[in-house]
């Protein structure tokens, strides 16, 4: 199928690389060249703009953008797809914004018969380079049905959640409860070395106990419990602090639409602000033990 594809950065560059492996032929765009060329060196076509990627014959255009704004201005924008596009051809949105702003694009998308879905992915930048992402997408069922062999190029777990804007409701329910369970598990494990246990014991019990999760057994924030995590290299790797916090802001603001209170999640988003104020943003997220033992570096 012939593909266009606009936002090659830490994730959207693996992923275009997936779908060229996969045999798809694509026309790539980004405001860097430098990514662009990368994509052209392995077998890309290089287009010039938003417009020029609208010009093409592909069926279908995938964008993987960093937040709302650059979202809404590369769909909605003079220059923007939505206004330059063939009527049919179809729309994939992987980037994380909230669900707001995707139904707002979707529809726009829909209006002028361009079938569009929200398909945020979480698995970071291993998982896109592994083709190993989980999609969340919203959308109709027949758009997602066709999607899907695409998305499999790319992603392993491919799940439809509803609607116009659900792959984005996921997405910020399920990272949210990410940011709360690892900050428990960072009290817990501090709590507990505090009081005279080894971490490596203390995590063996919490992980065969009802208070395991993926932050306690997967990604343990102690160092040296766990080596291939960022806490066994300093923090580095990883989702960043800042991303994390993008999302926690994603999920606040949909809740207050929603009317819904989130009362750890505001709180995780205020722990994760003041880590990142102190100049630990691109640490991992994991990081945020640093708040309690008081580690400074
Ligand atoms: P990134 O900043 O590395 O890449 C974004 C790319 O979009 C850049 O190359 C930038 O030049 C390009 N861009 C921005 N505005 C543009 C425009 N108007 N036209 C064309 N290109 C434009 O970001 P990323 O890490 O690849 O993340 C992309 C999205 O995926 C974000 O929404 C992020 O929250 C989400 N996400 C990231 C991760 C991760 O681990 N990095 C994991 C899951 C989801």
């Amino acid at each position: 199928m012939h593909i266009g594809f606009i936002g090659l950065g830490n994730m959207g560059s693996p992923m275009a690389h997936n779908l060229l492996a996969a045999g798809h032929q694509l026309s790539v765009f980004d405001l860097s060249e430098v990514a662009v060329e990368a994509l052209v060196v392995a077998g890309a076509a290089r287009a010039s703009s938003v417009q020029a990627i609208a010009a093409t014959d592909c069926e279908l255009i995938i964008t993987m953008l960093p937040a709302a704004r650059q979202v809404k201005a590369v769909y909605l924008g003079e220059e923007g797809l939505l206004a330059n596009v063939h009527p049919g051809v179809r729309l994939i949105d992987s980037s994380t914004i909230d669900p707001l702003s995707a139904r707002e694009v979707a529809a726009a998308a829909e209006q002028q018969n361009n079938p569009m879905l929200d398909a945020p992915v979480s698995g970071g930048t291993g998982g896109a380079a592994a083709g190993t992402l989980t999609f969340m997408v919203g959308g109709s069922k027949a758009d997602f049905d066709h999607a899907l062999p695409v998305l499999q190029a790319m992603g392993k777990n491919i799940v439809h959640c509803g609607p116009a804007g659900n792959g984005q409701v996921a997405k910020v329910a399920n990272n949210m409860l990410l940011a709360i369970s690892m900050i428990g598990t960072v009290e817990a494990m501090n709590l507990g070395v505090a009081l005279g246990m080894q971490p490596e014991v203390l995590a063996g019990v919490i992980n065969t106990s009802s208070g395991r999760c993926w932050s306690s057994d997967t990604y343990n924030p102690y160092p040296g419990v766990m080596e291939n995590v960022p806490a066994a290299r300093g923090y580095s790797g990883g989702f960043g602090t800042d991303l994390m916090l993008k999302d926690l802001g994603l999920a606040t603001e949909a809740a207050k639409h929603a009317q819904q209170p989130v009362l750890l999640g505001a709180l995780a988003q205020q722990l994760y602000q003041s880590f990142s104020s102190q100049g630990h943003g691109a640490l991992d997220f994991s990081a945020i033990i640093k708040l309690y033992t008081g580690d400074t570096e």
